[in-house]
């Protein structure tokens, strides 16, 4: 087991889009089953490697006891849209908000020996695949929500007890310096 800390929202990693993995090697498994591991304790869906702090494309899932892994995705989205389902994330941890997201999702992208997989989902699948693969890109289910919805979702993370918990801490010394830089 090697769980890993689950980076929350504030935390500029969750914005900054992930490299495509170019070594299918043994440090990549060890990323994969940490996401694997990190996801199933928290426990969540899915989790994406920026969530725990590693610019890689590479997410972990868990739908319906369909447990797995894809490197570099590459989707394609239907055009009919689920707009009320609930969504998610465990760097916004106890939230959950209506999201629009297309219904059905084919996936495809490599498992970590690198060989080619494809998967295909529908409702709550698609919903995760396109919600890990967005963490890829520093997209957060946030930037999916309509204007309205995004302000009320805003205000119940403003008031969440995490909130800016991520934000660097800036600590002040309770000794002078005498003039020295720190
Ligand atoms: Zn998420």
């Amino acid at each position: 087991m090697a769980i890993q800390p689950i980076r929350l929202f504030g935390d500029p990693v969750l914005r900054t889009p992930a490299d495509p993995v170019t070594d299918f090697d043994k440090e990549l498994r060890k990323l994969v089953k940490d996401l694997t591991d990190t996801m199933m304790d928290a426990p969540g869906a899915g989790l994406a490697a920026p969530q725990i702090g590693v610019g890689l494309r590479v997410f972990t899932y868990n739908i319906d006891d369909e447990l797995g892994h894809l490197i570099n995705p590459d989707l394609d989205l239907s055009a009919d849209l689920d707009e009320e389902g609930e969504e998610g994330c465990l760097s916004f941890p106890g939230l959950t908000f209506p999201t629009p997201r297309a219904i059905r999702a084919v996936a495809k992208g490599f498992n970590m020996y690198g060989e080619p997989v494809t998967i295909e989902g529908s409702e709550l699948m698609a919903r995760c695949l396109q919600h890990e693969t967005d963490h890829l890109n520093g997209v957060l289910f946030i930037d999916r929500m309509d204007v309205k919805q995004r302000k009320l979702a805003m205000k119940a993370i403003r008031e969440a007890e995490w909130s800016g918990m991520s934000a660097p801490v800036v600590k002040v010394s309770p000794h002078a310096t005498q003039g020295r830089a720190i």
